[in-house]
């Protein structure tokens, strides 16, 4: 019995080590805040939220030029993304129900969308919304050479011109993929590249449920959180968003667009 006693010690040290291990993995693999210098919003320190409540002053990547912050509401604040619209079927909707909660959001469109469904970006930035550039084909930009990503990046800014007059200062990379080459090349054509903090993968339609837990674990003030409005059937995302919305507004929450629209 004594030796038994022995052996369950040691293993239970292990198995609640072998927890905390797994924690802490889990923990430093979450999307953080504000990045620092240099790095991209993404993967970095833990949440920095104030004493007093209020949330971290927005910084994109610093680029050559940089993006001026925005006035931040006051209190909390989420920046609610989307990707890969505009969808002629998905993005009203979703327009509407973040219209009802006077949410702004941003939408990092593919350009050859743009050059389909025009009149949904220009029905996007006529409701206050912030439009960022998601490459031309939706293809991995790291797989290219530098004059490739180039090409990705000057058709969608082309299409978004020629949809809406209007020119982005944002930039997020298709599967939030990038190297050196990626970054520089945003960088000197000076775009933010702005990922996320928070990723409820709505994309592989995990069920409402997990996109609200998630988000509703995960989301903290300053946090980019990222959803989708192409790609597919986005029901989950839309009765996601029916939930989130009100709950976190009823927390104080404002939803804000990034600053991604050139004057
Ligand atoms: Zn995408």
């Amino acid at each position: 019995m004594r030796k038994f006693r022995l052996l369950i010690a040691p293993t239970l040290v292990s198995i609640i080590g072998l927890s905390l291990l797994l924690a802490g993995t889990a923990w430093a693999d979450l999307p953080s805040s504000t990045p620092a210098a240099g790095e991209t919003p993404g993967r970095l320190a833990a949440p920095m939220v104030a004493a007093d409540g209020t949330y971290p002053p927005v910084t994109p990547t610093p680029t050559p030029t940089p993006t001026p912050t925005p006035t931040p509401p006051v209190g909390p604040v989420l920046y609610l993304t989307f990707d890969d619209g505009p969808n002629p079927t998905w993005t009203p909707r979703i327009l509407e129900v973040l219209g009802r909660y006077n949410a702004r959001a941003t939408f990092f469109l593919i350009g050859s969308n743009i050059d389909a469904y025009p009149s949904v970006v220009a029905e996007t930035l006529a409701r206050g919304h912030s439009i960022g550039l998601h490459s031309y084909t939706h293809t991995d930009l790291t797989r290219l050479t530098r004059a490739g990503v180039n090409s990705e990046l000057a058709r969608a800014e082309a299409a978004l011109a020629r949809a809406t007059g209007r020119t982005s200062t944002c930039a997020r990379p298709p599967y939030g993929s990038v190297n050196s080459t990626v970054r520089d090349v945003i960088a000197s054509r000076g775009l933010a590249m702005w990922l996320w903090n928070v990723d409820p993968r709505d994309w592989a339609r995990p069920g409402v449920s997990a996109i609200v837990a998630n988000v509703r674990s995960y989301a903290y003030p300053g946090a980019v959180v990222l959803f989708h409005d192409g790609g597919g059937d986005r029901s989950q995302t839309l009765a996601a968003l029916e939930i989130l919305l009100p709950e976190f507004a009823a927390r104080g929450y404002a939803f804000a667009a990034l600053p991604c629209l050139a004057p």
